[in-house]
């Protein structure tokens, strides 16, 4: 788990005001569900998969109720679509830590943060495209160039049964390691995960899902690509393309980052997961959705070298080396009109507060002395060249000065 400190806090923010902006637009509203559920609610996110069984902070609560820290967000969207029961279709978007106990490295951490949007209740294969679409919008508006849209189809729970049966006499004649008979026992379609390359023969060599499609999640998919190439959105078609989540059913999707290792390359994913809302106590819904990593989207920029921030500037900075109550009236003053003001404490000497105001950036720095104070006056300092002379001015007109001076 890492601290983000000021100034890249600022990033982080205006990612989450471009991703807010982003899919507001297209009527996305925000939720927010606490940090901490009934840990039944994460384990529907797949009892054979690694986020279920090795990664969740679970522990019993003071109450004795078995929670855990959230892992992801759509299982308790989902929970709380089944207990407010609003109208659908639901289109909501969020933003938040999440909190897996995986081994660490560079974008990959036990903390990190998500931005992602669900969908309930459409069934349409449009929705499909719209929510894919929003994600690429979101990342070409940051600037990234070397993003790779890969999409894919489950198939329907049926079609993955037959799928699964054929996957599971495939890999029982194949020579895998040992760790993958373990996952095949649990879940056959786990194995496709394995980059062991004793494995990668059998891999390979594998049934694919498209061949067990019913007529239905056929057609589904054609119209979702159908719909990409509608909207000159590039992609691939992956069959290879594994979620880590177990809830996905037809359409899953990821957008994988030029420029990160192999192991770290999703940015973000989604897919659809129909189903998910009736394992949590609601009504049959169809679902889709996609969360995208915040920590590993900002490698990515850093490495294209796109989306720079730079945090809010000082307009003013106030030398005060009278006592320092006059700075506390100036800096007040000039906030509540709108500036951004700080100033020297402590009652430091002059070089020492001009010290401070040179390192923090300010346009001008206001100095109030003795000489200032006993004539109702303030020294204006401009600290870049462009900005004219040091001049002084009466202080009752001190804001409106500056206010004109840094319009
Ligand atoms: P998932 O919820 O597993 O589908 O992950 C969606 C996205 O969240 C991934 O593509 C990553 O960008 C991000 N993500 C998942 N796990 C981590 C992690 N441990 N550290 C950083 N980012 C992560």
């Amino acid at each position: 788990m890492r601290d983000i400190l000021p100034p890249d806090t600022a990033r982080w923010r205006a990612l989450n005001a471009e991703f807010a902006a982003t899919v507001e637009r297209a009527g996305y509203g925000q939720i927010s569900t606490p940090l901490i559920e009934d840990v039944g609610v994460f384990t529907r996110i797949g009892e054979a998969t690694d986020v279920v069984t090795k990664e969740l902070y679970a522990f019993e609560d003071r109450g004795g109720r078995h929670v855990s820290l959230r892992p992801e967000l759509t299982a308790s969207v989902c929970r709380a679509f089944a207990q407010h029961r609003p109208l659908t279709p639901w289109k909501v978007w969020y933003t938040g830590p999440n909190f897996r106990q995986e081994k660490a490295q560079r974008g990959r951490y036990r903390q990190f943060d998500q931005v992602g949007v669900e969908v309930l209740g459409v069934d349409d294969a449009n929705l499909d495209v719209e929510v894919i679409a929003l994600a690429a919008e979101f990342y070409a508006r940051l600037g990234l160039q070397q993003i790779t849209l890969v999409v894919y189809s489950l198939g329907e729970p049926e079609d993955r049964v037959r799928y699964v049966d054929a996957l599971r006499d495939h890999f029982e004649q194949a020579d895998l390691t040992e760790q993958s008979r373990a996952t095949l026992a649990k879940n056959p379609l786990r194995v496709l995960d394995s980059k062991r390359e004793q494995d990668a023969a059998a891999i390979s060599a594998a049934p694919q899902i498209s061949a067990f499609y019913s007529a239905d999640a056929a057609a589904h998919f054609d119209a979702v690509t159908a719909g990409l190439t509608r909207l000159g959105l590039d992609f691939v078609v992956e069959p290879k393309l594994v979620r880590g989540l177990d809830y996905y059913r037809r359409t899953i999707f990821e957008f994988q980052g030029g420029t990160l290792d192999s192991a770290q390359n999703a940015l973000g994913g989604g897919g659809r997961y129909d189903g998910l809302v009736e394992a949590l106590g609601g009504p049959a819904t169809p679902g889709i959705g996609f969360a995208l990593g915040v920590d590993r989207t900002l490698l990515a920029c850093d490495d294209e070298g796109v989306f720079h921030v730079a945090p809010r500037a000082l307009d003013v900075f106030v030398v005060d080396v009278t006592g320092g109550l006059e700075a506390a009236a100036i800096t007040a003053e000039l906030r509540a009109a709108g500036l951004a003001a700080d100033r020297g404490f402590d009652n430091r000497s002059m070089k020492a507060q001009m010290k401070l105001a040179n390192r923090s950036g300010a346009a001008i720095a206001v100095i109030i002395g003795d000489d200032e104070l006993m004539n109702d006056t303030a020294v204006l300092k401009p600290m870049a060249r462009d900005r004219g002379d040091q001049r002084t001015v009466p202080r009752s007109e001190l804001t409106s000065h500056l206010k004109d001076e840094l319009s």
